[in-house]
């Protein structure tokens, strides 16, 4: 960094071409400057890489930072090193000839800030290293995979308090996180050892979000309206399935979306590969199940569809928070079937062998998962602000109106499901509460399908009796009277429906209303009101300085969100800077990057604004 000390405003400018801190961020640089332990709770897209970059190149000695995934470290070294920043990462796919020489110019000191994977710490050539080098901080990102309640614990982070005490004396430690629950917290604290840390926590609103629920039957009619819509968008459709991944991946494809898909059952090579495409926009479009995501920082996601429900709001937040981490309009859209609520009751039951908890554990921790999918069933089904149903269930209270999402832009009617509900209830006590929705849906709705011929049901006294309602309606009051406690669909083996002490007020309490969307304008209205651009740019030239940055991009073999941000091109679109100046003073565009690329683009901004 030269003699002259910079201090953190100027770093934050320099290599980062930002003007100011965000939230949180400046409270943990300055904590962790003072040598303080610091612990950042922070959503996705927050800015918590910032936290411990600036000060590690503030700091005398190197930075290690410990990270779950190569992939994730892979993008932040090609940042740092794109922003003028030495850094380096130590992990498996180094050849070890790679990594000796890694290893040999970090003992000379090359690098501020070193990645490192946990399964690295403890071994002789990594500890000899460590041990002879000035390490002034560990950090640990994704810092809930220590913990042994999430759905991303690693083993190999329980090893991270043995590596420090292994050292002569101990750096400062932060941590970071997205997962806010209080287990998870308190066992990040514990395991790692933090003394005494400054604990910050930024609320988990993500206001560039657009939240929507979409209970429309046809999914991909609704996808491909959507990516018709938003041609050239980047974003991931998540699937419960790798099944439906392939199959609907393939089924974008022969429509003409440049889509590629990604699940566990895929060779390495091949999700290395689809994964490649996808961060270089070559296939813009992401197809995949819970298995893809962790650890990709693409920027510029403007969508995510989650083309099934997941299994727990925690699941939704995260892999929802992978669109628009640049800040810009993003949309979070979840195309809600009750049928995967069965599909994922289903998947909570399937025996889990896991050596690690007892079996009283494995009961305790499916419960568990059980009670959370109810709370994801009640998102997909609340006619309440969707915003503040995620806050509150993070324990954030709002106001209950965010004006950004399906349901604060929907208008509702009452409509009376009395007699509806009577039937329902009557349904279930005629059958002996022995069946799931499906058949007491369609008993009520008299269809003619073989498992009710063979389940009696055909000649029983209900059959037929709610002919004149549509099955959606029927399954949409069910779920209803499931959410007010006037039934419980619940099972070991499969969900069945059952009565409840308060079944018996649906035939006293007169009428039942039930909110319902005014179905033609819910469509309309969110067509016009999803995604809108908060910024006024220039389009066209936006479009050229795209081209131009895929062009550097596959040059540099880098994705083309490391060269710049959409958001960055955006603000190149609607400031059109003239001069090496004013092209500085672009959000996100720091020295390093307007001495490599400020000639290119000023070039492409005058020849299009003449
Ligand atoms: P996360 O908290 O999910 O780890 P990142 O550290 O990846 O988030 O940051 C998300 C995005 O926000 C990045 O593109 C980053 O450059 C940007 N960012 C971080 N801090 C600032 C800031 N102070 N001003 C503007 N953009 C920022
Ligand atoms: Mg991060």
């Amino acid at each position: 960094m030269g003699g002259i000390l910079l201090d953190k405003y100027q770093i934050l400018k320099k290599y980062f071409g930002y003007d100011s801190f965000r939230n949180g961020q400046e409270t943990i640089i300055d904590t962790l400057l003072e040598g303080k332990d610091a612990f950042g709770i922070m959503p996705t897209g927050a800015g918590k890489s910032l936290c411990y970059q600036v000060p590690a190149l503030l700091m005398k000695g190197i930075t290690l930072v410990i990270s779950p995934l190569i992939s994730l470290m892979k993008d932040q070294v090609g940042t740092l090193n794109q922003a003028g920043i030495h850094a380096a990462y130590l992990n498996a796919t180094l050849t070890p000839g790679q990594y000796r020489k890694a290893l040999q110019l970090a003992s000379e000191g090359r690098y501020k800030i070193i990645y490192v994977a946990p399964e690295r710490l403890l071994m002789e050539d990594f500890l000899r290293f460590a041990l002879q080098v000035n390490i002034s901080m560990v950090t640990v990102d994704e810092a809930h995979c220590v913990s042994q309640w999430g759905q991303d614990f690693r083993p190999s982070y329980l090893k991270i308090a043995d590596f420090i005490h292994t050292l002569p004396y101990r750096p400062v430690l932060s941590a970071f996180t997205a997962t806010a629950t209080k287990e998870v917290k308190d066992d990040i604290a514990v395991s790692l050892e933090l003394q005494n840390p400054e604990i910050v926590t930024t609320g988990f609103d993500r206001k560039n979000l657009f939240y929507q629920v979409n209970t429309n039957k046809d999914k991909f009619g609704e996808v491909m309206a959507y990516l018709t819509e938003h041609p050239a968008e980047s974003g991931i459709i998540y699937c419960l399935t790798r099944k439906t991944v392939e199959e609907l991946c393939e089924k974008l494809i022969r429509h003409g979306i440049l889509a590629t898909r990604y699940h566990a059952g895929l060779s390495d090579q091949e999700r290395a590969k689809n994964q490649e495409e996808f961060l270089y926009d070559v296939s813009p479009v992401m197809v995949a199940t819970n298995a893809f995501g962790m650890g990709i920082d693409k920027s510029n996601v403007r969508f995510v569809i989650h083309y099934n429900m997941p299994q727990d709001i925690e699941s939704y937040y995260q892999e929802a928070g992978r669109a628009g981490r640049d800040g810009e309009e993003a949309n979070c859209i979840l195309l809600y079937s009750p049928h995967d609520v069965v599909i994922n009751q289903f998947l909570i039951d399937q025996p889990v062998e896991n050596e690690m908890f007892t079996k009283e554990e494995t009961l305790l921790i499916k419960e568990r998962n059980k009670e959370r999918l109810k709370q994801m069933t009640f998102y997909c089904t609340t006619n309440q602000c969707l915003r503040d149903f995620i806050l509150r269930y993070f324990g954030e209270y709002t106001s209950n109106y965010c004006g950004k999402c399906s349901n604060c832009l929907t208008e509702f009617v009452d409509l009376d499901i009395t007699e509806s509900a009577q039937a329902i209830i009557s349904c279930v006590k005629s059958c002996g509460q022995r069946f799931g929705m499906t058949v007491i849906t369609d008993t009520l709705h008299g269809s003619n399908s073989a498992k009710l011929k063979q389940n009696g049901m055909t000649g029983n006294s209900c059959f037929g009796s709610l002919k004149e309602v549509p099955v959606y309606r029927i399954r949409q009051i069910i779920q209803f009277l499931s959410n007010h406690g006037y039934i419980l669909v619940t099972g070991d083996q499969y969900p069945v429906v059952k009565l409840t002490d308060r079944s018996r007020e649906v035939f006293d309490k007169k009428p039942l209303l039930m909110k319902v969307a005014k179905e033609q304008e819910k469509k309309d209205e969110n067509k016009k009101k999803s995604h809108t651009d908060s910024m006024d740019y220039d389009y066209a030239l936006f479009d050229e300085l795209r081209k131009l940055r895929l062009e550097i991009a596959k040059e540099e073999r880098v994705p083309p969100y490391i060269v710049f941000s959409d958001k960055s091109l955006k603000d190149m679109s609607a400031r059109k800077p003239k001069t090496r100046k004013e092209f500085l003073e672009v959000n996100g565009v720091g020295e390093n990057k307007c001495n490599k690329y400020g000639t290119k683009f000023l070039e492409v901004i005058a020849k299009k604004s003449l």
